[in-house]
């Protein structure tokens, strides 16, 4: 199934996406958040009138304590920024405060000279998750998956050591427009980023480094992650920046396309 989060006379509310005669249409209202319910076959909903996905005033649809990136998983893009392929997982993290929704726009901070997309397919997180074990499958633990843009600085990301300014600007994580889990990313999905309709990146999820079972239990050794958190598995090759006025589209095969135009600050 397919959710989303919109905004109704000021209430926050959780739909459930259909495809209607080839439209995305929201059908029904969720009764809670699904991270709330922790499986989206258990979710019970109410019908409402039809609300073409394309129409509802979208919000994020993750409302996560936390945003876990992934650094480095696809060789072609650690290899076009100058980067040795990691032993193990790279992680940093995002704040909510960054969190953008889909249509929105994103600021270029002023004390920035490079800002740059970078396409990821976003794992949404169902229950608990502390110290995973390698034999427990990781699968439970995941809700859905959704589009995100880990936008960065990259001047400041080259400048400081560490990585919080470079990711953490207001604007800088646009996700959505939707989590579903009708799709399989072990068995491998296309991740692509245009800017201005041209294509910059395309990538599959087959080609990650570290797959999503490594990271999550990764990621789980470290820090405990809790349902709704949101983790970015890293971007592929074609990076590069963008100026205000570019249209950023994020594409995951199966999710949908994420869609934010960039402004100066
Ligand atoms: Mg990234």
């Amino acid at each position: 199934m397919k959710y989303c989060r919109f905004d109704v006379d000021g209430r926050d509310s959780y739909g459930l996406v259909e495809l209607v005669a080839g439209k995305e249409i929201i059908t029904r209202v969720l009764a809670s958040a699904p991270e709330k319910v922790g499986d989206l076959e258990d979710l019970t909903s109410k019908r409402m009138p039809p609300l073409a996905l394309a129409d509802a005033a979208l919000l994020p649809p993750v409302r996560p304590s936390k945003i876990v990136c992934v650094g480095r998983n696809y060789r072609e893009h650690a290899a076009e920024l100058g980067n040795e392929v990691p032993s193990e997982p790279l992680i940093f993290l995002k704040p909510p405060s960054s969190l953008l929704a889909p249509g929105g726009s994103i600021r270029r901070p002023r004390i920035s000279e490079r800002t740059d997309y970078e396409g990821e397919l976003g794992v949404v997180i169902s229950k608990p998750c502390h110290k995973i074990s390698t034999e427990e499958d990781v699968r439970p633990y995941i809700l859905g998956y959704t589009c995100v843009n880990d936008f960065t600085a990259r001047d400041l990301q080259n400048k400081d050591d560490q990585w919080t300014r470079a990711k953490g600007f207001d604007t800088f994580c646009p996700v959505g427009p939707l989590v579903t889990n009708e799709i399989d990313p072990w068995a491998g999905v296309g991740v692509e980023t245009r800017v201005n309709g041209a294509i910059r990146q395309q990538g599959n999820t087959r080609d990650f480094i570290f797959g999503i079972d490594v990271i999550v239990r990764f990621i789980s050794q470290v820090m405990t992650l809790f349902p709704g958190d949101l983790i970015a598995t890293g971007t592929p090759k074609g990076v590069g920046p963008v100026v205000a006025g570019d249209v950023i589209e994020v594409s995951v095969e199966g999710v949908g396309t994420l869609k934010n135009v960039v402004v100066d600050e």
